[in-house]
């Protein structure tokens, strides 16, 4: 088995196959040999689950991910990589690499065809410029799975883990929080990387809820008023949500139905407040 950690074996493989970097889809491999095992055990891969994995790159997590679960499914844009995978992953009989972008697929629907009687995961090195929507798309379209573990840039780790009520939380970690339960597994130092990024990553898990927190009488409401609240953080409630469309007058009579000060800013209120908002906005009629 040949070592995809080892720098001067993984230019070699890579001058072999005539491989040359692309920036623009995020291609920075991992070579630091303690991360992946730790992720893939992280993830809680075993011989009942089923492992989605978006951007294998050489192969270095894939192969950790399938020697734990009893399948692994891998979504890779570049073509330029496939027979580097055939080379580097070909012992393992449980993978099946799709080449596809991952943006584009119905992940839902990958899913449930592929992984059918197991249990799920995604655990993924997500490439930096589609890290919100692939998150985002996974929790919104409500994939059947336990969990997705996946490294980040460390400021969208700490966004996405950030507290209700602190200065880090913004929009995506109210959204976040509704579908899931985030929690920081691990910093990794861009030195682990091949090239090495300009900024430190963080290993993060999100455990999705079987149900919401709340009762939400309506969710597109509900995401509207969080993202107009934090699209002007630094303006009050009424303000800020004046500015993304809603009327004045008729959100500061809300905030005084629900007990939230008319000049509150976005970060103070926890999810269940805008919740209680958005289901007052409703009851009331001033949706
Ligand atoms: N998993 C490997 C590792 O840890 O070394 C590679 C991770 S690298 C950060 C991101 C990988 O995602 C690259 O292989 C890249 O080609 C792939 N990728 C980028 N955009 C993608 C997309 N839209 N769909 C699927 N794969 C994508």
């Amino acid at each position: 088995m040949q070592s995809l950690t080892d720098i001067s074996a993984v230019r070699g493989l890579l001058d072999r196959h005539g491989f040359r970097f692309s920036k623009s889809l995020g291609q920075n491999f991992l070579i630091n040999p303690t991360v992946c095992p730790r992720m893939a055990e992280a993830c809680g891969a075993d011989q009942d689950t089923g492992v989605l994995e978006i951007g294998p790159g050489i192969g270095v997590l894939t192969r950790e991910l399938c020697l734990r679960a009893a399948k692994v499914v891998s979504v890779e844009i570049d073509s330029k990589l496939l027979p580097l995978l055939d080379e580097t992953l070909e012992e393992h009989n449980n993978l099946k690499i799709i080449h596809g972008d991952a943006m584009k697929l119905d992940l839902h629907e990958l899913i449930e065809r592929e992984f059918k009687g197991l249990r799920v995961c995604v655990c993924a090195n997500l490439p930096y410029y589609i890290t919100s929507p692939i998150i985002m798309g996974l929790l919104e379209s409500r994939i059947q799975a336990d969990s997705i573990t996946v490294m980040v840039q460390k400021e969208a780790a700490v966004r996405l883990c950030a507290q209700p009520g602190t200065r880090e939380c913004g929009a995506v970690t109210l959204a976040v929080r509704f579908y899931a339960q985030p929690k920081m597994l691990f910093p990794v130092s861009r030195g682990s990387f091949m090239p090495a990024p300009r900024v430190d990553s963080a290993v993060i898990q999100l455990d999705i809820r079987k149900s919401p927190p709340f009762e939400v009488k309506n969710e597109e409401l509900l995401f509207k008023i969080i993202k107009g609240a934090f699209g002007q953080r630094r303006k009050t409630l009424v303000n800020a949500l004046a500015g993304a469309g809603f009327d004045k007058a008729s959100v500061g009579i809300l905030l005084d139905k629900t007990d939230i000060s008319r000049l509150a800013r976005a970060e103070e209120l926890s999810l269940e407040q805008f919740i209680r908002v958005a289901n007052t906005a409703c009851e009331v009629d001033l949706c």
